[in-house]
């Protein structure tokens, strides 16, 4: 049986999100997205929930402290054993160092768009307060304005998707993570996929690479 241990990587917008869940769903995977689980942790009002609200409202990255010891216990779990999703992480060197000790990657994709399709797409984003879901005011509006289509909760603007916070993001997406792409550039495992294209050929493209 094929191990796939996968991560999606892409500036904010660029789609990581969708194709996680539709990767997930296809070959059976489990997703590890943790800027979804520092969301709950928020939401939920928890130690750790407080301690990294100003941070993400700011755009800023949470400590790798916090952010490996989370990543690393939650991968021992047993639903990962046969495989996974990132979404997400790793997002420095000091993480992907972590990582590799462990869980090596199988696949690495890069999802490429401009910085102006980016803006265009944060602006227009809604996600479900209660579910996660993702949403698009204008390709992929919800029924009921406003509303998840699954489980009927409000549709909001993340605080970090606002004009102030998606600058400075793009800024450590390609001061930080950008090397961590080049780390795994020179294991041979990145795949370039445009991002601009549709959701459905941008998920057409990542599993011809996997299944290549
Ligand atoms: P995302 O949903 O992946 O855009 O993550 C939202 C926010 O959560 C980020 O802007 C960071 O503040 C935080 N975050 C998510 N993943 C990481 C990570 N791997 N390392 C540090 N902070 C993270």
């Amino acid at each position: 049986m094929n191990i796939f241990k996968i991560a999606l990587f892409g500036s904010q917008g660029s789609g990581k999100g969708t194709q996680a869940k539709m990767l997930s769903e296809k070959y059976n995977l489990p997703i590890l997205a943790t800027g979804d689980i520092f969301r709950k942790e928020i939401k939920n009002e928890t130690d750790l929930g407080k301690l990294v609200s100003s941070l993400i409202k700011d755009g800023k990255l949470v400590p790798d402290e916090i952010t490996v010891k989370i990543v690393l216990r939650e991968l021992c779990g047993e639903k990962y054993k046969n495989g996974f999703i990132l979404d997400g992480f790793p997002r420095n060197i000091a993480q992907s160092n972590e990582l590799e000790k462990e869980n090596g990657l199988t696949h690495v994709f890069e999802l490429e768009i401009g910085d102006e399709e980016v803006k265009r797409r944060l602006s227009d984003r809604r996600i479900c307060s209660k579910c996660g879901a993702i949403y698009s005011l204008t390709v992929k509006p919800s029924k009921q304005e406003s509303i998840c289509d699954s489980c009927d909760g409000a549709l909001i603007l993340r605080e970090d998707d606002k004009p102030e916070a998606i600058q400075k993001r793009l800024n450590i997406y390609r001061k930080e993570t950008k090397p961590v792409l080049n780390f795994y550039k020179e294991k041979g495992k990145v795949v370039k996929v445009d991002g601009a294209q549709s959701i459905e050929k941008v998920f057409e493209d990542i599993c011809k690479a996997i299944e290549k």
